[in-house]
């Protein structure tokens, strides 16, 4: 964040104000994690803020310190619609267009308060008064981490954020793994560890903590897997039927798209995933190397995200989804098949 935003956000800071984070709909390790991270760090200084998710979240996120403040706009919907009334301040963390919000966005457009955007997605909307965006960070929290150096706060980081902030990057940079991941994020994680984040335990909270239905429902994934090796693809289905055969639960599904990257000479993976609540089938996309699922979500599916990670959705059926998606390959085979 460059100085002239600091010096801004410092005067909003200095001035009482009614103050609520938000982060994107299915809130995922980075979002919640960034979100409790920037609430405990406004705690540690003495200002107060609520954290309000537009719905739930997996189980393995709600050990994160705070999570039990956090109001769900689902359940807790009349006291969370006051608090954005009431609000002065709002942080938008880790998305950039405030349809991402699912149900907020409505309340949130309506809302008269100053914006604050943290987010590392491409091609941010506007409504913010402050825009810290940069598509290069691994993670919102890597972003919220530079937000409190920029306060001049990295003394005040104490074993509550970093562990929220350790989360965030581990998640969204797959364990550190991803292209995005620099010297700077391993410096920033070495302070984290040293400010009291308990890297094994983080992981092991995230990572291993299954239910025997999860590793079933993967079971049925991979089983269901089909691989299309004249464009480096693989793509796998979970019907509803899947799902509930094997007992889901939110959440339950959180990686299983980057399996199909893992198979030698695949760069493109998808995942459908059917929701018959919502009618919709919720896909997501992930590649390696140059092919930008960004651009593909964003052309064909309703979605976007990053260039090696996004997501979209596809009202059709199951197989009238696939079928659309497996004719586009086609069309990107030049892409795909270098
Ligand atoms: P996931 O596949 O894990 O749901 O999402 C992967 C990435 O794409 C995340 O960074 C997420 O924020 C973004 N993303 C997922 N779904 C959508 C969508 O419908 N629209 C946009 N713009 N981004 C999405
Ligand atoms: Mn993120």
């Amino acid at each position: 964040m460059d100085s002239a935003d600091a010096a801004k956000v410092r005067e909003l800071l200095d001035q009482p104000q009614k103050i609520v984070i938000i982060p994107h709909k299915n809130p995922d390790g980075d979002a919640m994690g960034s979100c409790l991270g920037l609430h405990n760090f406004l705690t540690s200084i003495g200002i107060e803020s609520d954290v309000i998710a537009p719905n739930d979240y997996p189980k393995f996120l709600k050990w994160l310190p705070g999570d039990a403040k956090v109001l769900n706009f689902e359940r807790e919907n009349s006291q969370a619609k006051r608090k954005i009334e009431e609000a002065t301040l709002i942080f938008t963390l880790d998305f950039n267009h405030l349809s991402r919000a699912g149900q907020l966005e409505e309340p949130l457009s309506a809302s008269k308060a100053n914006f604050i955007m943290i987010d590392h997605h491409q091609q941010p909307d506007s409504y913010a008064l402050i825009t810290y965006s940069d598509v290069r960070m691994s993670s919102t929290c890597e972003m919220v981490y530079n937000f409190i150096e920029s306060l001049n706060g990295t003394n005040s980081i104490d074993a509550a954020i970093a562990t929220c902030l350790y989360t965030g990057i581990m998640t969204d940079t797959g364990s550190f793994k991803f292209r995005s991941t620099t010297g700077r994020t391993h410096r920033i994680v070495a302070d984290l560890i040293d400010k009291g984040a308990d890297n094994t335990q983080i992981h092991q909270n995230v990572f291993d903590t299954n239910s025997a239905g999860r590793l079933q429902l993967l079971g049925a994934a991979l089983k269901n897997m089909v691989i299309l090796q004249d464009f480096r693809s693989a793509y796998i289905t979970l019907s509803q039927d899947d799902l509930d055969t094997n007992n889901f639960k939110k959440g339950d599904t959180e990686g299983f798209v980057n399996y199909g990257l893992t198979l030698e000479n695949v760069v493109f993976s998808t995942i459908f995933i059917e929701n018959k609540d919502e009618g919709i089938i919720k896909i997501s996309f992930r590649s390696v190397g140059d092919f930008s699922v960004n651009e593909f979500a964003r052309a064909h599916f309703h979605g976007g995200g990053h260039t090696n990670a996004a997501g979209g959705r596809s009202t059709d059926d199951m197989a009238t989804t696939v079928k659309k998606f497996v004719a586009l390959l086609a069309t990107y085979k030049t892409q795909l098949v270098p």
